[in-house]
C-alpha cells in the first residue's frame, strides 16, 4: 500500500495499516517540527519511507547482510538514496509501539540533518547525538558521570560502539545545543567548525549531570 504525505512517499503492507498511521504522522511531524526548529530549509521532493513487514524485508531495504544486521538495528536512514525504513513494529517483540515512533523520529532527524552537508562527513557521534536527543531516546538512569566518554572521541566509530555511543552522544548533543546554540551544532555538524573550538575539560559530566538533574558537589 502507499500513502502520498507531504514529505515522504510512504510504503506499507497491508498488514501494517494498523500500525502505519501512527507512523505516518510522526514521520511527517517530525521532518516539519525538526527543520523549523533548526531553520533547514525542507525538502521539495519526497522522500520515500517504507515499513518493512518482516525482518528479511528491512535487511535487504537497510542495505544490510545477514552477517551485518544485528537485532537492534530496527530503523535506517539513507539521505543519499533518500530512502528511510522501519520495521513494523508488528513484528519487533522487545520495543513498544512507543519505542518504535522514537525510531521513527530518530531516522528522521537523520533526513533534516543530513541535508547541511555531505551527508557521508557527518561525524558518528554528532549526527547519531542529535538524532538520539531530538526522539527523546536517552535513559538518564544509564548514564555514570565518572565513565563519561569523551565528546571529541565518540566521533570515531569503534570507540563510538565500545563506550554506549547513542546514550552519551545523545546527552552531549542537547547540552551543546543548551550552551552554545544551534547555529553553532549545525556548524560543527556540516564540517564547518571544530569540537575542540567548544569544548572544555569537565563538559561531559556537566551534561552528564545535567541529563540527571543532580548537582556538582563543587558547584
Ligand atoms: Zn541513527
Amino acid at each position: 500500500m502507499v500513502f502520498e504525505g507531504k514529505y515522504f512517499h510512504f510504503e506499507y503492507d497491508e498488514a501494517d495499516r494498523e500500525v502505519a498511521g501512527g507512523m505516518i504522522s510522526t514521520a511527517e511531524d517530525t521532518y516539519e517540527e525538526v527543520a523549523a526548529r533548526f531553520q533547514i530549509a525542507v525538502m521539495n521532493d519526497r522522500f520515500t519511507f517504507q515499513i518493512c513487514p518482516d525482518t528479511a524485508t528491512f535487511i535487504r531495504a537497510a542495505g544490510k547482510t545477514a552477517e551485518t544486521w544485528q537485532p537492534w538495528m530496527v530503523g535506517s536512514a539513507d539521505y543519499a538514496r533518500r530512502f528511510v525504513c522501519v520495521l513494523s513494529p508488528r513484528v519487533v517483540s522487545d520495543r513498544s509501539l512507543a519505542d518504535m515512533l522514537k525510531i521513527v523520529k530518530h531516522e528522521v532527524t537523520h533526513i533534516v540533518f543530513d541535508s547541511l552537508g555531505d551527508p557521508d562527513a557527518a561525524c558518528i557521534g554528532i549526527s547519531e547525538g542529535i538524532a538520539v536527543w531530538t526522539a527523546g531516546q536517552i535513559e538518564p538512569d544509564f548514564l555514570q558521570v565518572n565513565e563519561a566518554p569523551s565528546m571529541i572521541k565518540l566521533n570515531d566509530e569503534d570507540y563510538f560502539y565500545e563506550n554506549s555511543g547513542y546514550q552519551y552522544s545523545g546527552v552531549y548533543a542537547g547540552y551543546f545545543l543548551e550552551k552554545f546554540g544551534m547555529e553553532a551544532f549545525k556548524k560543527v555538524y556540516a564540517g564547518m567548525a571544530r569540537l575542540d573550538e567548544y569544548l572544555y575539560n569537565g563538559f561531559e559530566a556537566e551534561a552528564i549531570m545535567k541529563a540527571k538533574n543532580i548537582c556538582s558537589i563543587n558547584a
